[in-house]
């Protein structure tokens, strides 16, 4: 069932959507070489107890997984795109690692994730970073009252693919409330016009996410990573959006935080 909430509830979710973006925003300045994908789920961690928030993701366990999740943070490196589950790699110049976080604060749940550079990056990495981030901003800006959510799937897409990207439609945005993952599917290709007309006080997750090569997926034997089929490096980025009558509304936004230090 589509969920919408009133501006009361939209105002009941800012708290987490804004813990996400400071955890974030926090994270980001952790990504050094050396830094194991572990040290950054327990600063995640350590953020949740200091809140009083809970996380999404720990006790996290879909038909598909293998057993519960049991971190707080997904960190997919390089050639990982999706739902890395945190090891013991340490970070090496010139990886990539996206970082996805979801947690619940007050009872409502944000979900947000940004893609990182380690030192400095290979430029195919720094062009499909700010492809994502510009197919981010085009979902965003479709996500109206109105429209539908083909015209969100759409401008997403075509971002992508007028960049030169394939996209893999196998994982995509969704519905945000009171659990992480609620109806609608919001996926990162799609017609415009067509499919669910957005209406104020839908609140979905958009999340755009692809790869340098052809597209193809493989789970990890970790059962939870979704790496590249052919080991190109793929981008992901996410924005929690409530759709308002004055337009969409960022409750992830991290401009003007600065990292707790
Ligand atoms: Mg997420």
């Amino acid at each position: 069932m589509i969920e919408l909430r009133s501006t009361a509830e939209i105002d009941a979710m800012r708290p987490a959507g804004r813990f996400v973006a400071e955890v974030l925003t926090e994270l980001a300045t952790h990504v050094a070489p050396g830094v194991s994908l572990l040290d950054l789920d327990r600063v995640a961690h350590a953020m949740i107890r200091e809140r009083g928030a809970a996380s999404c993701y720990i006790d996290y366990h879909p038909s598909f997984g293998a057993r519960p999740f049991g971190k707080v943070l997904c960190t997919s490196v390089n050639d990982a795109v999706l739902h890395g589950l945190p090891h013991d790699y340490r970070l090496r110049d010139g990886d990539n690692v996206s970082l996805d976080f979801a947690a619940e604060v007050d009872g409502w749940v944000a979900d947000s994730a940004i893609t990182c550079f380690v030192g400095t990056p290979p430029g195919v990495d720094v062009h499909m970073r700010e492809t994502a981030e510009r197919a981010l901003a085009a979902g965003i800006a479709a996500a109206v009252p109105g429209n539908r959510i083909g015209d969100i799937s759409a401008a997403i897409g075509d971002t992508i693919n007028d960049a030169g990207y394939a996209v893999n439609t196998s994982f995509g945005g969704h519905g945000v409330g009171h659990t992480m993952h609620q109806p609608p599917d919001v996926p990162n290709w799609g017609e415009p016009g067509r499919g669910l007309q957005l209406r104020a006080g839908l609140v979905v997750a958009i999340e755009p996410w692809f790869l340098a090569g052809d597209g193809s997926i493989r789970m990890d034997r970790d059962g939870w990573t979704i790496r590249s089929g052919d080991r190109t490096r793929g981008v992901h980025v996410e924005h929690t959006v409530a759709i308002t009558a004055d337009g969409p509304v960022v409750l992830t936004d991290r401009s003007g935080l600065s990292p707790a230090g």
